[in-house]
Parts: structure tokens; C-alpha cells; sequence
């Protein structure tokens, strides 16, 4: 995996997820949240963001694109970033880059649909 990829992809990742949580304070009028959010580190927000209450007011689909966020930061600052957690193959390049936060490649999450649709 080369450091400029995984690079782009956490600027993407970060980008987004202040996107989502500025979004939130905003929404709450959180002040010392928006003020959080300059902190560079998201290691350290993460685990006080899960706490907030403001959390409670995003919509589910912003809380899981989040954790979902959160995941593939966790997995680039791992170097476990862009392997398929199905197969164990590199993910394709393409989809990294459409969905930095994908966990598995683009067979396996297309076998896992068509078993969801035939179930
Ligand atoms: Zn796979």
C-alpha cells in the first residue's frame, strides 16, 4: 500500500468525518465540540465524540458513515487499510478511492448483496 494513497484517503476520511460532526454541533450549538474538532488528533475526539450526547442527534445513517469513518482511520493507522477483510485480497484501487472506507473488495460486497437479495 503506498503512503500517498493511504495518505489521500485519510484526508478524505478526516475531511468527511469533520463534515458530519461539525454538522452535529452545529445542530446542538456545541461550542466546546466545534472547538474539539480543531484538535488533530482523532484518536483522542473519537473517543470523547462517542461519549457526547450530540452524538444522539445525528440520523443513523451519519452515525454509521462515522463509525464507519472511524473504522478505516483505525484500520490506515493499523497499515491494515485496503485489504478485504472477506477475502484477504487488496481492495481495488478505484473503489478505494470512490469509498476510502470500504472493508471489502468490490466481489465480495457484490456476492454479499446477491445472497441479500435472495434471502
Ligand atoms: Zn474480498
Amino acid at each position: 500500500m503506498s503512503n500517498t494513497r493511504s495518505e489521500e484517503a485519510r484526508q478524505a476520511l478526516m475531511g468527511r468525518r469533520q463534515r458530519i460532526l461539525r454538522l452535529a454541533a452545529v445542530q446542538a450549538a456545541d461550542e466546546e465540540l466545534l472547538l474539539s474538532e480543531r484538535e488533530p488528533d482523532w484518536a483522542d475526539t473519537a473517543a470523547e465524540v462517542r461519549d457526547a450526547a450530540v452524538l444522539d442527534r445525528l440520523v443513523a445513517g451519519e452515525r454509521r458513515e462515522l463509525a464507519e469513518i472511524d473504522a478505516a482511520l483505525g484500520r490506515l493507522q493499523a497499515g491494515a487499510w485496503g485489504v478485504c477483510r472477506a477475502c484477504g485480497r487488496p481492495i481495488g484501487r478505484a473503489r478505494l478511492r470512490a469509498r476510502p472506507e470500504a472493508m471489502v473488495c468490490l466481489a465480495c460486497a457484490e456476492h454479499a448483496e446477491r445472497r441479500f437479495r435472495l434471502s
